[in-house]
């Protein structure tokens, strides 16, 4: 019995393993990457394939119990487990079908980042996640997906050939272009309000041997401000991921800069020669790096190694920017030095190039003018600590704003409608509302980032 709702009927038609506090592994099987997620679902349904996930999602609607979604289990806002209710896992729905001729793979919403990057790359072929080996390719592509290729290729979503998704009436069904659009359209920076994805085929592009690695510089108002200009004058072949942050502990850099501001900056060209080397020479030029990492490698490099056992406590802020010149740059470094916290960020991405080139309307994701994506993020360590770290992340984010006032779903935190407009500005909102209403009329997926079906008239 879970909340005094049998899952006899559901454990009888399910070969995934279905976990609940009575099994050894219940602890592991809840965590979530964040910590500060402590959370008991009162199952935890490891779905095997797409007809297994339409029956979690039948025997939720039927018995009208909460559902959580769970991919790779890094949801900045902790959707992804619930407290009683069922966690939808799909981990263990990891099948990966690679068209080499066509340039295209099918890949289960179980598997990760890396692990997709891996097996593609032994074919020389990518497509673009973020910053994360372990974050799933579920969550990551359904808001839209920023990483080491965005100029170059756009968002994850630009490479989406199509999906399938298991929608609120348990119906599996396959979306592309042609095939229902508008879920199509939604399922593209809409998130996971629509229903739950279970395949997704990827475009593939030539990308092998790189240019790339981390990059460490002094921080100060003319370098932060240098590197951006770097970045944006940076041929579209050349993304980068600019973290401003006191210097971690790290063996590899000096102990007398530990505690200082740093530019923790890792970047990628896609070309792995000469041409990749002298687009990544002006970053170099800009200060002695205190830490210099980049040089040729396989592109699945590029991603640090994973500790499992990592489970941060944090708070952040997500948006976009025009400019990051001297005086905005300075404005970061004091921020950043008015603060105690053990871990504490400006993580500044320079957007443009490709996912430039497509249309605001061409999907859910409308911030296709945005120059300058900014995370703002500080670790905390108790409920009190946290209140202290939450309004220094929010002032921080306050004295940033220019004049663009979109945000990026998948960096939200459990901030609210107002935040969520901010992702679905006008009339992408409008239209998605429209969308929920005929997929998800009653709302079955709502942890998420929740856009609420509009009521029938
Ligand atoms: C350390 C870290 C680094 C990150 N770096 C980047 C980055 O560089 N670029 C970037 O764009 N984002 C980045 N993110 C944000 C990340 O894209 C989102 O948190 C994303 O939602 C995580 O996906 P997930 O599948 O791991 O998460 P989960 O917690 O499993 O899922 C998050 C939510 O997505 C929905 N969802 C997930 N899978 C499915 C599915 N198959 N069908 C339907 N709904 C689903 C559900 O609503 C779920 O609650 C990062 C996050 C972390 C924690």
């Amino acid at each position: 019995m879970i909340q005094g709702i049998s899952i006899a009927p559901l454990s009888s038609t399910i070969n995934g393993r279905i976990i609940t506090s009575d099994d050894a592994e219940y602890d592991k099987a809840r965590t979530v990457f964040y910590g500060g997620n402590d959370r008991r679902p009162a199952a935890i349904v490891r779905a095997a394939n797409a007809t297994e996930v339409a029956r979690v999602i039948a025997f939720a609607r039927a018995t009208n119990t909460i559902l959580a979604v769970r991919s790779g289990g890094h949801s900045n806002a902790g959707h992804s487990v619930c407290e009683g209710g069922i966690v939808l896992d799909l981990s263990a729905m990891r099948t990966l079908d690679i068209d080499v001729e066509q340039r295209t793979v099918w890949a289960e919403t179980g598997l990760t980042a890396i692990e997709v990057t891996k097996a593609t790359a032994a074919h020389g072929l990518t497509v673009g996640f973020g910053d994360t080996g372990s974050v799933g390719i579920g969550g990551i592509t359904l808001g839209g997906g920023v990483g080491y290729l965005v100029r170059k290729y756009g968002l994850t979503i630009d490479s989406l050939l199509a999906a399938e998704i298991v929608t609120a009436d348990g119906q599996c069904r396959f979306v592309d272009a042609k095939h229902h659009p508008d879920l199509f359209w939604a399922i593209r920076g809409g998130g996971g309000n629509f229903g739950v994805a279970t395949r997704f085929k990827f475009q593939l592009h030539p990308v092998d041997t790189i240019v790339g690695g981390l990059l460490v510089l002094p921080a100060t108002p003319d370098t932060i401000a240098g590197f951006i200009a770097a970045a944006e004058t940076a041929p579209d072949d050349l993304s980068a991921i600019i973290n401003v942050m006191p210097a971690p502990p790290l063996p590899f850099l000096p102990a007398e800069k530990h505690g200082q501001l740093v530019i923790f900056a890792i970047l990628v060209h896609v070309d792995g020669g000469e041409t990749g080397q002298r687009a990544v020479a002006p970053f170099r030029a800009l200060a002695t790096p205190l830490a210099d990492m980049i040089r040729p490698m396989r592109y699945p490099e590029i991603y640090p190694p994973d500790d499992d056992s990592y489970h941060p406590t944090a708070v952040g802020r997500t948006m976009f920017v025009d400019k990051i010149d001297r005086p905005v740059a300075e404005t970061i470094c004091d921020y950043l030095q008015s603060s105690n916290a053990s871990v504490r960020v400006a993580q500044l991405r320079v957007l443009g190039g490709a996912l430039a080139c497509v249309p605001a309307d061409a999907t859910a994701f409308a911030h296709r003018a945005s120059r300058i994506m900014v995370n703002v993020a500080s670790f905390y360590t108790s409920p009190e600590d946290r209140v202290v770290r939450e309004k220094w992340v929010s002032d921080f984010a306050a004295v940033l704003q220019q004049s663009d006032t979109g945000a990026y779903v998948n960096f939200l935190g459990p901030e609210g409608e107002t935040q969520i407009h901010k992702a679905y500005p006008g009339a992408t909102w409008d239209r998605l509302v429209e969308i929920k209403r005929r997929y998800d009329p009653t709302n079955l997926f709502q942890l998420n980032q929740n856009i609420p079906p509009m009521k029938a008239n």
